[in-house]
Order: C-alpha cells, then sequence, then structure tokens
C-alpha cells in the first residue's frame, strides 16, 4: 500500500489505495492508446469543449477539490482554492487559443522551383506525466490541457501522498464526459513507471519533480529515445538593490518564501541583498516572517501551513542542522505551532560560505538564506553561482535596471518588482538542473507533437 493520504495537520490518514496491478497499467496503456487513435482526429471545437467543461466542474466543485488538496498536503483552504481557479484559466485558455498555434504553416521550397511544403503540428500519442504532491492539480492541469489540446493522451503517476487528489482528477475527467482513456490516473510503482515508459505506445514522458526523481525518468526515456521535459528543483535568488523599495521587497520576499510553506519550486530561496540596505531590509523581513501564522490550514486565518508529510520536515530540519555544523548562522522565528501537524517554524540562515553544502541545496520549505553583497555585480555573480537555474527576481526602483539585471541571470524566469510570474500564458520552466522543456504557452503545447513536413507541387524529375 504506497498510495496514501496523510493529512499534515491531525496527522491522520485519509485515505489508502493499493498500488496498480500490471494487467491495470497494460489497461491503461491500452485504453490509452485506442482512445489516441480517436481523439487525434478530432477537431479542435471538440477538444476546447472538453476542456470547458472540466473547467466548469473544477469551478462548481471549487470547495470539495480545495478540501481534498487541504487534507492531501496540508496547503491553507485558501490557496486550495486558488489552485483551483488556476487549473480553470489554464483549461479555458487552451480552450481558447490552442487552435492558433497548431494551424499547418505554407513555405515555399527554394530548392523546389514552384513547390511549397507544409508543417503540420501533429499529435503524437501517449504522454506519460509523473508529477509532484506541491501543487497536485496546477501540475496536472499544466501539461494535460496542452496534451489534449494538441490530440494527445494522458497518463499520470502522480506523487505517492496525494493519491486523493489524483483521484478527485479522474473523477472530474470522467463526469466532464472524457472519453475513456483520454486521461488514466495510475497508482503506478517506479517499477511499472518505467516499464511505460518503455513501451512503444508511450510518445513522450514530463516529470516535475526533484533533480534525483529528474535524473532516473531523463534517463528512462532517454533510453527508450522518447522525447521528454524536466521541471526540476530551484534555488531562486530575488535580489534586492539600494534604490529598492526596501519594505515592499521585505514583504514579497517573506510571501514568495513562505506561501505553500515554502514548497515551491520558484520559491525565493535565496535572499541577496546589497550592503547599503542590507540591515534596512533584514529587520523589515523578519518583522513580516513574524506576522505569519500558523494552525489548522483550514481555518481561513492561518498563513503558514504544516509541511506535506513527516519525511519532509525531518528531512528540512537535518538539512538545516548539517548548514549549521557547516557554519551557518540560523536564526529561528519564534511562531508558537500546534502540537500536532507537521510544523516547521521559519529558520533564517546567514553566513553561508561557499564551501557550505546549503550554499549549493534547495530547502524545500521555509527556511531562507540570506546572503549580503557589496553591489549589483556581486549580486548577480551569487545568484548565477548555482547548480539551478530555475527563476528569480529583482527589486529596484529602475524598471530598465531591473531588466538588465534579470538578462544576466542564468535562469529560465525572473521577475522585476515581484516574486515570480506565472499563467497559462507566460511559459514555466528553467536552466541548469532545474531541467529542459517548457510548459505552458504554446511552448508547452507544441513540446509534444510531430512537426510533420509534407511537401506539394508538382515537380519534374
Ligand atoms: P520527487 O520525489 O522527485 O517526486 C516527484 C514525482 O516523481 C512523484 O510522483 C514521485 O513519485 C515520482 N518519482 C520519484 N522517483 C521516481 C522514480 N524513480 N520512478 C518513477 N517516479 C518517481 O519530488 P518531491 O521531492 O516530492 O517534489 C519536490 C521537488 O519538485 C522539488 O525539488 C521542487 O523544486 C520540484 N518541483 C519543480 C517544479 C517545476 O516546475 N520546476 C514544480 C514543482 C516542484 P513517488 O511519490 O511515488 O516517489
Amino acid at each position: 500500500m504506497s498510495y496514501i493520504s496523510r493529512n499534515p495537520y491531525t496527522e491522520a490518514i485519509e485515505h489508502e489505495y493499493p498500488d496498480a496491478t500490471d494487467a491495470q497499467v497494460e489497461q491503461a496503456l491500452a485504453t490509452a492508446h485506442s482512445a489516441f487513435l480517436d481523439w487525434s482526429h478530432t477537431d479542435h471545437a471538440q477538444r476546447a469543449e472538453l476542456l470547458r467543461a472540466v473547467g466548469r466542474l473544477l469551478t462548481e466543485r471549487t470547495e470539495e477539490l480545495a478540501a481534498v488538496l487541504t487534507r492531501d498536503m496540508g496547503k491553507t483552504i485558501g490557496e486550495a482554492r486558488a489552485e483551483v481557479g488556476t487549473c480553470v484559466r489554464i483549461l479555458t485558455w487552451y480552450a481558447d487559443h490552442a487552435e492558433k498555434f497548431l494551424q499547418p504553416r505554407t513555405e515555399l521550397a527554394a530548392n523546389y522551383k514552384g513547390g511549397t511544403y507544409q508543417i503540420v503540428p501533429s499529435p503524437l500519442g501517449i504522454i506519460f506525466i509523473v508529477e509532484p504532491w506541491n501543487f497536485p492539480y496546477y501540475q496536472i492541469a499544466r501539461v494535460l490541457a496542452p496534451q489534449l489540446a494538441a490530440g494527445n493522451t494522458v497518463i499520470l503517476k502522480h506523487a505517492s501522498n496525494v493519491p486523493g487528489a489524483a483521484q478527485a482528477w479522474q473523477t472530474v475527467m470522467d463526469d466532464a464526459g472524457a472519453p475513456r482513456g483520454l486521461f488514466t490516473n495510475l497508482f503506478a510503482t517506479h517499477d511499472q513507471s518505467a516499464r511505460i515508459i518503455a513501451d512503444p505506445r508511450v510518445r513522450g514522458v514530463a516529470l516535475t519533480g526533484s533533480e534525483a526523481a529528474g535524473a532516473v525518468i531523463a534517463g528512462q526515456a532517454a533510453q527508450a529515445l522518447k522525447k521528454s521535459t524536466m521541471e526540476l528543483g530551484g534555488a531562486d535568488a530575488l535580489i534586492v538593490l539600494e534604490d529598492a523599495e526596501v519594505e515592499k521587497a521585505a514583504r514579497w520576499a517573506a510571501y514568495g518564501r513562505h506561501r505553500n510553506a515554502g514548497q515551491v519550486c520558484v520559491s525565493s530561496k535565496r535572499m541577496i541583498v546589497v550592503d547599503a540596505v542590507y540591515d534596512r531590509f533584514v529587520a523589515a523581513y523578519l518583522a513580516e516572517v513574524g506576522k505569519l501564522r500558523a494552525g489548522d490550514p483550514f481555518d481561513p486565518d492561518t498563513t503558514l501551513a504544516p509541511l506535506s508529510t513527516e519525511g519532509a520536515r525531518t528531512d528540512l530540519q537535518a538539512q538545516v542542522e548539517r548548514a549549521v555544523a557547516a557554519g551557518a548562522t540560523a536564526q529561528y522565528v519564534d511562531l508558537p505551532v500546534p502540537e500536532h501537524g507537521w510544523f516547521f517554524p521559519p529558520v533564517v540562515l546567514s553566513d553561508i560560505s561557499p564551501d557550505n553544502p546549503a550554499y549549493h541545496e534547495e530547502f524545500f520549505g521555509p527556511v531562507t538564506q540570506l546572503y549580503r553583497v557589496a553591489d549589483e555585480d556581486a549580486a548577480v555573480k551569487l545568484a548565477n553561482d548555482s547548480p539551478y537555474g530555475l527563476g528569480g527576481s529583482v527589486f529596484t526602483a529602475d524598471e530598465q535596471r531591473g531588466l538588465h539585471v534579470a538578462r544576466r541571470l542564468d535562469t529560465g524566469m525572473v521577475a522585476v518588482n515581484r516574486p515570480s510570474l506565472g499563467g497559462p500564458d507566460v511559459p514555466f520552466g528553467g536552466t541548469k538542473r532545474s531541467g529542459y522543456g517548457r510548459e505552458l504557452i504554446d511552448l508547452g503545447l507544441l513540446e509534444f507533437v510531430n512537426q510533420k513536413v509534407i511537401g506539394l507541387g508538382d515537380i519534374d524529375a
């Protein structure tokens, strides 16, 4: 029994689901393949109709679906409702916009007098998606919506601690009228996942998760010569320059670091602050963090949720202890936390030298890394001195300067004067060990299509 929903606040088991049997895996592959043979020939109107129907059901069932998230992985009910809303926007966006990105393009072929050819974005087949627990619905929606719009079908292997959310999404798809096999949630084991990736009916693999999982799954996809996209970890820098509105930067930083209990790939994890405003920023930041309220995630006043699992808390604590043993200073922010639940009171780490393992690591929870630097150049150098390259942000009164600094950062996404950016029409993805490929907008739609070339024109031999 490896798929278990355990409530991070009450610590009670909510649901347990048995692993898929090998027969269920085979049936899922056969059904998804058969669904693909029909779905790949549907027109955009049919695909859009389904995406909208799913969006309508999500909207109607927001309360019940949000509660599943809060019970599965502990996020606050407000953030859970917002996540359902984000999924609706993604589904609607692809219903509205996918068609224009999938239009055949006609080009003149210079080598063949009078000849033309078309590039026809064509669906591939089953896309296997492996998703993490931190945004259980959003992570599904941001791959599923573009893939269904492109004419592919999807098999999901979700994280083993959020089976309630995976099951709830399956129910929404079924109730919205999705043909059998269009979307299949499988409680697959890691071994079954490897076999699914190797199966010839599966034509692409998308993972969002840790570097460790990325290395394994990208390797399996490569062995099978299949395209993959990898959305992995991050240690995003939040740079505060001397001309920034410091208190505003501190407010955004505290929000960016602690939303979803700090368990966000694009969370602002490393605050890099120039000397001239460092003390002011730190005072304002600590004051903001001190305003957080840990408590029942169903209580609308709670702003700091528990971590997703007991193991996550143990691992994060050990990581902080390793950082301190290697010379970092830890300041614990004194927030009262409930007696039960996997809460982690915020910690701010400073004095982190480049030989400290923490300097190169991602902390997936409410742990802030704080760095004091001389100036803009030093801030950029430190920000780029990371194995990760996911997101980042720059705070400055001068937007052009922000743009200039943003261009110097070796990451996939940078926001000026806010912690991150997002939405269905904004590409999402990273560089370096944060992975490769892009999700959302047209880029995500076109990751798993065959850009088929068809030559036209009766040319003499
Ligand atoms: P994880 O352990 O890598 O798990 C992610 C998914 O991969 C889960 O479904 C997990 O299933 C599966 N998985 C792991 N190893 C596998 C294997 N050998 N074979 C098949 N499936 C495997 O990730 P996590 O630590 O829970 O999640 C947090 C990480 O995700 C952080 O590093 C975070 O930054 C990253 N993340 C990145 C993005 C992005 O868009 N870049 C977004 C969100 C999160 P099991 O639960 O069954 O192991």
